[in-house]
């Protein structure tokens, strides 16, 4: 398949609620727990090299970052990076989202088309990652799973950690796409869904 070119990405606003966040007719969420390699993603998916960094400035790692996607029509569909759940230092409020300022942004937003829900491909699910994914599943939230540091794995034990990631999440291994932002696997893939969520 031919190559995807970079989402343009363009930093926006960081946001203390939905009420704050720009005019969008549709938006994808990027969930995982910090040091997941959420920055990292974003970055590669825009191949861009410090654009998700906004994001970890002080004052800002408990916002809502958005970036507009600046493809498409007017307003655009923007890409929403969560708090990293590490950051948001409430371990015991992940079942319940992480807190209440994202668990009503994300129960509460119409126009929401994905949660990317991202795991570390090189440790597995933790905990935290595995409440985050029965908390969007008992929300019904459309939500797909995306492992990362696919370079991280030995070559000779990827089939294996895709099967057990698969296992561990109660998905068939094709729902997990495994990518890694460093090496550039998979990142075209992604590029495709990303555009299809926010402008199909
Ligand atoms: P965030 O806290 O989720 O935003 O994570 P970062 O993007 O800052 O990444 C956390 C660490 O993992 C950093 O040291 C990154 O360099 C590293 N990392 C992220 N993605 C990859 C990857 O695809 N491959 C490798 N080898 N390391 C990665």
């Amino acid at each position: 398949m031919a190559s995807a070119p970079p989402l343009a990405l363009r930093f926006v606003t960081s946001a203390p609620s939905a009420a704050h966040l720009p005019d969008s007719p549709a938006e994808v969420a990027v969930a995982g727990r910090s040091n997941v390699g959420k920055s990292s993603l974003i970055n590669a998916l825009a191949n861009r090299k410090r654009l998700a960094e906004v994001s970890k400035t002080p004052g800002r790692t408990r916002l809502l970052n958005a970036f507009a996607l600046d493809e498409g029509p007017e307003p655009r569909a923007t890409l929403i990076d969560l708090p990293g759940y590490g950051y948001a230092n409430v371990p015991a409020r992940v079942k319940a989202g992480w807190g209440p300022m994202i668990e009503d942004y994300l129960t509460g937003r119409g126009q929401l088309t994905m949660v990317m829900v991202l795991l570390d491909g090189e440790i597995g699910p933790t905990k935290l990652d595995l409440g985050m994914l029965d908390w969007v599943r008992h929300e019904q939230l459309p939500h797909s799973v995306v492992a990362t540091k696919h370079d991280k794995v030995r070559s000779s034990k990827r089939d294996r950690r895709r099967r057990d990631l698969a296992v561990q999440c109660d998905l068939e291994p094709r729902d997990v796409l495994w990518v890694s932002a460093a090496k550039g696997v998979n990142i075209d893939t992604l590029r495709r869904r990303v555009r299809s969520w926010l402008l199909d």
